[in-house]
């Protein structure tokens, strides 16, 4: 478990440095985890710290904007509930959506994507960690980047020298070299629906920041009030489960489909595809991991049979699994 940005890249760069394998867990919410496990380090990012006040993290800007800086650990309801205290709107809609600001930049989380409320769109820049970029490839991040952190990435010995603080901090002395953070725009994360780059690449983020306008603090509050009345009515709120399993295809939102294939209901072991929502699975509490990927399979197959339509999950599989539906 970290607390902080930097111990989270310290961690990554001493398991990278010691051929460990890792994976950064943030809320869960969104990963279905293998039978057997994870072999290597999980790391538990718990930082979360946020602008309090008026510091570097929260800056007023001459365009009637404030940026608001938040670590990757910090919980989007966390961050949301920051910014309508402190009048400052656009976050509103992810009140509601579980999970860390990391697990949302690495798959451009949204609320209503017809409506374009996706948190990529309010993203300026970011803190990232290239764990295993070369000297190559940090060249060619150039133009993506604060040009001054290409200066930062020199040879470093001392990790606590080189990530403490801001990634402004480097240590001078060249004994080996560690990757330090680097600054990147939002366009770096290409992001669209359910994706951002960082899906192909093995990076970390550490720390974001969202630019965010100017509102009254009462009528955000209604709003996100609203928005998650709206949510409740159509989620299968209280029960366990993982959101929505599939992306929506072009054809019609994943959920639609389903319903339409009759599928609502359907049950394997301790896990039914919602009767309130089609694109959401519920666990009774008895689930495994079998269950799910067969219940998967199942769906897809019928989609693709009656609907002509591919689904892809919406989750991501981490680690290693010995059911033989996994092929979903
Ligand atoms: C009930 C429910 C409702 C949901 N509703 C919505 C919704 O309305 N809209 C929506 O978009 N999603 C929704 N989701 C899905 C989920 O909330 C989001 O995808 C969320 O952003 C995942 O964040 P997390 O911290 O839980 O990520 P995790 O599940 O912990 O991780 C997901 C992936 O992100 C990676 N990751 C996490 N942190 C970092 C980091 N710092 N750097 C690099 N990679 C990182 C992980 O390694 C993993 O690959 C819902 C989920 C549930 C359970």
């Amino acid at each position: 478990m970290v607390k902080s940005a930097d111990e989270l890249a310290g961690t990554v760069i001493d398991a990278e440095e010691a051929g460990v394998p890792w994976f950064i867990l943030g809320g869960g919410s969104n990963i279905l985890v293998g039978d057997l496990g994870f072999r290597g380090l999980v790391i538990k990012n718990e930082a979360d710290k946020i602008a309090t006040g008026r510091t570097e993290w929260y800056i007023p800007r001459n365009d009637g904007l404030v940026t608001v800086t938040a670590e990757s650990g910090a919980l989007l309801s966390q961050l949301a509930s920051f910014a309508i205290d402190h009048g400052l709107a656009g976050l509103e809609p992810f009140m509601s959506v579980p999970g860390t600001v990391g697990g949302a930049i690495f798959n451009n989380s949204h609320f209503r994507p017809s409506q374009n409320e996706f948190i990529g769109n309010l993203v300026e820049e970011a803190e990232i960690l290239f764990p295993r970029a070369t000297l190559d490839d940090v060249s060619s991040m150039r133009s993506a980047r604060n040009p001054r952190s290409l200066r930062r990435r020199l040879p470093v010995g001392e990790k606590t020298k080189v990530l403490s603080g801001s990634s402004s901090m480097i240590s001078e002395t060249p004994s080996s070299v560690r990757p330090v953070p680097f600054r990147v725009s939002r366009d770096w994360f290409r992001f669209s629906y359910d994706y951002s780059r960082l899906q192909e690449e093995k990076a970390v983020v550490l720390r974001v920041k969202f630019k965010l306008e100017k509102g009254d603090p009462e009528e955000l509050r209604s709003k996100s009030l609203e928005l998650l009345k709206q949510r409740n009515s159509y989620q299968p709120i209280g029960s366990l489960s993982c959101g929505c399993m599939w992306r929506n295809p072009k054809e019609a939102p994943a959920g639609k489909l389903i319903d339409e294939t009759g599928l609502k209901g359907i049950r394997v072991g301790g896990m039914s595809v919602s009767q309130t929502h089609a694109n959401f699975m519920v666990n009774d509490g008895t689930g495994k991991v079998g269950d799910v990927l067969e219940l998967m399979a199942r769906v897809k197959k019928r989609v693709k049979k009656y609907c002509g339509v591919e689904l892809e999950p919406e989750i991501f599989m981490v680690g290693e699994f010995s059911h033989e539906n996994m092929k979903t």
